[in-house]
């Protein structure tokens, strides 16, 4: 006798993170959208092939495998199934306007829909996506803003003088000094939203100082202005990328700041099955919405 598979029950929103190209966690994430009963997927960045591969690798991945991909699952669940997608600090920005030129096809129809910097409606909720992250030690300063905070926020070792990918495949010097930061470009972004209660805030980089961001290094790696911004205001919940092992470390995928609900996704990318959150959304506009699950896809359940 045949198991039956279990169903997942209440339409759920699927929600993943730091895929980093990997093409075994990919076929699970579309497989499982075609057949569970998800609503729609969100990427919270790290997309493509890590930093160290180079530009021309990244488009490719985009071209031949993420853009096909998106394409097909569109067509096996409908043209208005919603992907919602953003780069992360690995994605080189080189190809941000490839990336953002084909989100839609030739015939005008969406193949996903790129969030960074934007606020989306998504049924009566709304979804906004911001990539970049605090700085880092490394050179590659692309995905990157200083925080206004940074001083009060003991993450160690940064700098702010790195290099930026350009299209034409070279490379040009960048100082986060010169460029807006992390609160400035959310101040901006939130500037003329009514409805923050509505909407599901999904931000590559993690609040400074939670359980989302503990780096295995035992040191807070995320960012002082988007704690701030989670303190300072009332969004339905927001979703988290970029520390790969942080729910290895803290032993949680989620967290509270303020009257928020803060979760990550925590997904290990060099591994076989990507780890995953199930987020049902709430009956009605502006009440809470709660994460079923988070789980690694074709493996058991797992208790964070
Ligand atoms: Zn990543």
């Amino acid at each position: 006798m045949t198991k039956k598979r279990p169903t997942l029950n209440p339409p759920h929103l699927l929600v993943v993170s730091d895929c980093h190209g990997n093409i075994r966690q990919y076929d699970q994430i579309f497989s499982y959208a075609e057949n569970q009963s998800c609503v729609g997927i969100v990427h919270c960045g790290d997309i493509g092939p890590r930093f160290n591969a180079t530009t021309k690798d990244q488009r490719k991945f985009l071209k031949e495998f993420f853009l096909a991909k998106t394409e097909t699952l569109k067509q096996k669940r409908g043209s208005d199934f919603p992907i919602y997608a953003m780069m992360g600090n690995s994605d080189h920005r080189a190809n941000e306007l490839y990336f953002w030129k084909e989100q839609t096809t030739n015939l005008g129809q969406d193949r996903y829909r790129c969030i960074d910097g934007k606020i989306m409606p998504f049924g009566k909720f709304f979804i906004s996506g911001y990539s970049y992250i605090p700085p880092t030690p490394f050179v590659h300063k692309e995905g990157e803003r200083r925080d206004e905070n940074g001083d009060d926020a003991d993450r160690g070792e940064y700098i702010l003088k790195g290099e930026s990918t350009t299209p034409e495949g070279g490379m040009v010097s960048v100082d986060l000094q010169n460029l807006p930061t992390i609160k400035q470009e959310l101040t901006e972004l939130f500037l003329n939203h009514q409805d923050l209660d509505k909407t599901i805030f999904i931000c590559h980089a993690p609040p400074f100082g939670t359980k989302l961001d503990c780096h295995k290094s035992e040191t807070h790696v995320g960012s002082a202005d988007i704690l701030d911004m989670l303190k300072e205001n009332d969004f339905l919940c927001s979703f988290h990328g970029h520390v790969h092992e942080t729910v290895k470390m803290s032993g949680h995928f989620q967290d509270r700041v303020g009257n928020n609900k803060i979760y990550t996704v925590g997904n290990n990318p060099v591994a076989d099955n990507p780890f995953v959150l199930l987020f049902e959304l709430p009956s009605r506009a502006a009440r809470k919405g709660n994460v079923l699950r988070g789980q690694l896809i074709n493996s058991q359940f797992v208790n964070v």
